[in-house]
């Protein structure tokens, strides 16, 4: 492996001043659970690895009046173990309780998840379904990008040189919202989705459906949110019909490819099912949130 330097800025401006310096011969480290494997692995080489973990920021889990901040450097474990959050942000947690195992869960963050960009990373489709903002400093200040638009193809995103992910604002859901995100793996853990689907919905007072949103995994270069097959559901009764008809409608969506772990229409049918169940679970928490 090429050597580089490891170092631990303490502060958002030497980040900022490290990653300029170093340019994409720099990489942030977070729980190291990617970034580590894909060095080792020889997928790129760098100079500097930035360990953003002495950073405050990045380690903060706050939940405001106004949302959720996590801090992009928070491990997993942090998110599902607070109850607080658990209640009012199931969808990620479901994705938070699946990321790898125990041991990966203690160290992996939802930012590091997010800023790796991969088509089948588990909590991006959630962070889309809660409307997740994703916070980013870099040398021309801070900005804000909507993570539904934070990932540009396998592996790239929108920061540009310099910038870093400094947290994750997901606002405080609507009453009577619920989400959900569900995966297909071959088998029970510790293994990438060949498709995920996350998917949200907000009940008015007489039960029909007002807002949805629908976001699938591993079925095109990015996340793909599926608007088209959420707008079928406004005005409607969350019932299995409208359900089915949703996941009809993702699956047209989808833009999915062969690979080792599935065919392109082995995904589509697989999109299909796990929006209409995560549909199905979404619904049933927005009619047990208050
Ligand atoms: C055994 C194993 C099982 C796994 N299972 C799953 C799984 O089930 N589902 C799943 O989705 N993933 C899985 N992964 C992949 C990985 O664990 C997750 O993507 C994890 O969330 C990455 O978080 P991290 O904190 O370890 O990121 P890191 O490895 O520290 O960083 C990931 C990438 O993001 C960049 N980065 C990190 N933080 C920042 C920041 N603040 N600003 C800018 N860039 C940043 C890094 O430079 C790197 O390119 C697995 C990995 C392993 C090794």
């Amino acid at each position: 492996m090429h050597p580089f330097q490891y170092l631990a800025p303490t502060t958002v401006k030497e980040v900022v001043s490290t990653l300029s310096r170093y340019g994409d011969r720099a990489r942030c480290l977070a729980g190291g659970t990617d970034v580590l494997v894909q060095l080792r692995g020889g997928r790129f080489e760098i100079d500097a690895l930035v360990d953003v973990k002495g950073v405050p920021e990045l380690m903060e889990l706050r939940l405001g009046a106004d949302g959720l901040h996590l801090g992009a450097a928070v491990p997993c474990y942090r998110v599902y173990e607070s109850p607080r959050v658990a209640k009012a942000y199931p969808g990620i947690v479901d994705s938070a309780s699946i990321i790898g195992g125990i041991q990966i869960q203690s160290r992996a963050s939802i930012g590091g998840n997010l800023c790796n960009a991969s088509p089948s990373a588990d909590s991006i489709c959630s962070l889309i379904v809660h409307d997740a903002v994703a916070r980013i400093a870099g040398p021309r200040g801070n900005r804000e990008v909507e993570v539904a638009g934070f990932c540009v193809g396998p592996g790239k995103n929108v920061l540009r040189k310099g910038e870093f992910l400094v947290s994750i604002f997901v606002p405080k859901p609507a009453a009577r919202f619920g989400a959900a995100y569900k995966r297909f793996i071959p088998r029970n853990e510790m293994d990438i989705a060949v498709a995920g689907a996350g998917a949200s919905v907000t009940l008015n007072a007489k039960g029909k459906i007002v807002a949805a949103r629908i976001a699938l995994a591993a079925v095109g270069p990015t996340p793909i949110v599926a608007s088209r097959a959420a707008a079928s559901l406004l005005d409607r009764e969350p019932t299995p019909e409208a359900f089915a008809r949703a996941g009809d409608i993702a699956a047209l969506e989808t833009h999915p490819i062969d690979d080792m772990r599935g065919t392109a229409d082995y995904r589509v049918e697989l999109s299909r099912v796990l929006t209409r169940r995560t549909l199905a679970v979404a619904a049933e928490r927005a009619k047990g949130a208050k």
